[in-house]
């Protein structure tokens, strides 16, 4: 402690979801896909020659930018690729707010935003959610700030505001940066992606952690007008100028290319949704409408903190936060019909 920097003393870092090391656990809690990679991530790695890896990458991972703007049908300069999602959202708060230039964000969202604020010393702005925890983009609109951080599908509540709707924030607010973070966009099948086109205040933030089922290999990626990607570049090469690996990339790359495989385990996982809707419904769980995959569910006979503990104690895991407003509900990952059928048996159990 003695040796801690004023910032290291007073920041509250993000605490992660526990990753368990025994294999009892039902693992709902951290919403990793419960499908595999695409087969053609695992021939990428096998194939990958090693000798190479005695260079340094790529700084820009410029192959693997060539074919993101492909899937996202922009082009390189329009992409920014980074060591995780978070990492590309950590260097969007250094690179556009500061202790002036406020960046808004909803109370109930990605808990990381407040972190990357502290971190940089942006100032904040929040802005209460709904009463049906819907965002509240009326209000964020007169907010006094320099742009937004917005988790859509929101998180941890997987609440989705409509393309057309948040098209019609963006170009209401045309001298504020919107920073969307669409990580369980495919869950959706809706991204404002394509719009970065037309509006050059938009910054999308992708990762590969989620529906390419690749949340070990550490990827994600932002995509808007050349000038914000320029704006990430400055950070990161003030920062960490090769946060990609090459093998990252090769992978990445492979998965991107296997859209079939993608699009199959998406729609699986999204089916799985909603049967794992309608029966936590059955049990008398309030379950918030979902366009990601996971599942925001509580106000049952049952408070959601004793839910969380009983499940742990029968090996199944889930996310809850003794938060102010969402203290009564359980996060909830889908996972394969088997584990969810392992949770449902346990928590008919707990609220019988
Ligand atoms: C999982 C998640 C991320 C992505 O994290 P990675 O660093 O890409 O693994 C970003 N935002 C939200 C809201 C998330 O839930």
């Amino acid at each position: 402690m003695e040796f801690y920097s004023r910032r290291a003393r007073s920041i509250t870092p993000y605490t992660a979801g526990e990753q368990p090391k025994s294999g009892i656990y039902v693992k709902l809690n951290t919403n990793e896909n419960p499908y595999p990679p695409s087969p053609r991530v695992a021939e990428a790695i096998a194939s990958f020659p090693c000798e190479n890896l005695r260079r340094y990458p790529n700084p820009d991972a410029d192959d693997l930018r060539d074919a993101i703007a492909r899937v996202e049908g922009v082009s390189r300069e329009n992409v920014f690729v980074s060591n995780g999602s978070d990492e590309a959202l950590a260097l969007a708060f250094a690179a556009f707010f500061d202790d002036e230039r406020a960046a808004c964000f909803a109370d109930v969202t990605y808990s990381f935003y407040e972190v990357f604020a502290a971190m940089f010393g942006v100032k904040t702005h929040v802005v209460p959610l709904q009463e049906d925890f819907a965002l509240d983009l009326a209000a964020m609109r007169e907010a006094e700030c320099g742009g937004y951080f917005i988790a859509n599908p929101n998180a941890p509540t997987g609440i989705v505001v409509p393309a057309g709707e948040m098209e019609q924030f963006i170009a209401s607010v045309p001298q504020k940066l919107v920073v969307l973070d669409e990580a369980y966009t495919d869950f959706s099948g809706e991204t404002c992606a394509p719009l970065i086109q037309k509006y050059p205040n938009l910054l999308v933030i992708k990762t590969f952690s989620k529906s390419h089922s690749l949340a070990g290999i550490r990827c994600g990626y932002a995509v808007g007008a050349p000038a914000l990607i320029g704006g990430l570049m400055r950070m990161k090469n003030s920062f960490n100028s090769y946060p990609v690996d090459a093998v990252c990339a090769a992978a990445c790359a492979a998965s991107l290319a296997d859209t079939e495989y993608h699009d199959r385990t998406v729609r699986l996982v999204v089916e799985e949704r909603e049967r794992l809707r309608r029966a936590l419904e059955g049990l008398g769980m309030t379950v918030l409408p979902s366009g990601s995959n996971f599942l925001f569910a509580g106000r049952a006979a049952v408070p959601a903190g004793e839910i969380y503990a009983r499940l742990k104690e029968e090996g199944v895991l889930v996310r809850y936060w003794n938060r102010p407003r969402i203290s009564d509900f359980c996060r909830i990952t889908v996972g394969t019909p088997q584990d969810d059928d392992i949770l449902l048996e346990k928590l008919k159990k707990i609220l019988s």
